[in-house]
C-alpha cells in the first residue's frame, strides 16, 4: 500500500469481488477490518524461547498460509524482532486460548508491533489431538489479528472467533479470510 489513492481503489475493488463470492456462502456477516495496516506490507516475526521448540513447524506453516493468500503482504521469520510469538500463563479458568496485542505509530494507521501469546494454562497439540487445542490453527487465527483482521461471522473461516479441541480447520484460510487480507493489502 504505497499511497492512499491506490489503497482506496484496491479496497473498493476487493470488497466488490468478495461480496460476489460471499453471497453464495454467507450473506450475513463476513470478515471485519480494524482500519490499521503494516505500511510496508510485511512483518518479521520472532519465536520467543518461551514457545516449545516442537511448535516451530506449526508456526512456520501458519505464516506461510497467509503468505499464500495472494495478497501483497508477506510475513517472514527473523530473530530479535519486536513482533513475537510467546507462551505464557493467561489463566486456566478463562476461555482465552491466545491473545494478540498490537501497537501502532502515533497519529497514523500504521501498525508498529504485534505480539501473540499462547495460553500455557491450556493443553496444546501440533497433531490435532482431540483432547487438545491445535497450535497451527490458533497461530493462523492470531496472525490474522496481527494483519488487522477482526472476527468473521463465517463459521468455517480462520477468523471465526471460537475453536474447539481437536479442530484443525483454521489452519487453512477460507475464501472469506483471503478476501479480508486482500481488502487491506491488495491483490498480488
Ligand atoms: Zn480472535
Amino acid at each position: 500500500m504505497k499511497n492512499k489513492t491506490k489503497a482506496k481503489k484496491l479496497i473498493f475493488g476487493s470488497i466488490f469481488i468478495c461480496l460476489v463470492v460471499l453471497i453464495s456462502i454467507s450473506p450475513v456477516s463476513a470478515y471485519t477490518l480494524n482500519n490499521l495496516w503494516w505500511q510496508y506490507e510485511n512483518a518479521a516475526f520472532t519465536t520467543d524461547s518461551s514457545v516449545p521448540s516442537s511448535w516451530s513447524y506449526s508456526i512456520t506453516q501458519s505464516l506461510s498460509e497467509w503468505n499464500d493468500a495472494d495478497s501483497d503482504f508477506y510475513f517472514y521469520q527473523l530473530g530479535g524482532q519486536n513482533n513475537k510469538f510467546l507462551y505464557d500463563s493467561l489463566g486456566s479458568t478463562t476461555t482465552t486460548l491466545a491473545t494478540t496485542k498490537k501497537w501502532k505509530y502515533t497519529d497514523t494507521s500504521y501498525l508498529s508491533r504485534c505480539e501473540i501469546t499462547f495460553n500455557s494454562d491450556k493443553s496444546w497439540s501440533t497433531t490435532g489431538e482431540s483432547t487438545k487445542f491445535d497450535v497451527q490453527s490458533a497461530a493462523t487465527h492470531e496472525l490474522g489479528h496481527c494483519l488487522s483482521l477482526g472476527h468473521s461471522g463465517v463459521t468455517d473461516a480462520t477468523m471465526y472467533d471460537t475453536m474447539a479441541k481437536g479442530e484443525t480447520k483454521k489452519r487453512t484460510l477460507h475464501a472469506d479470510d483471503e478476501c479480508g487480507i486482500i481488502a487491506i493489502y491488495g491483490n498480488a
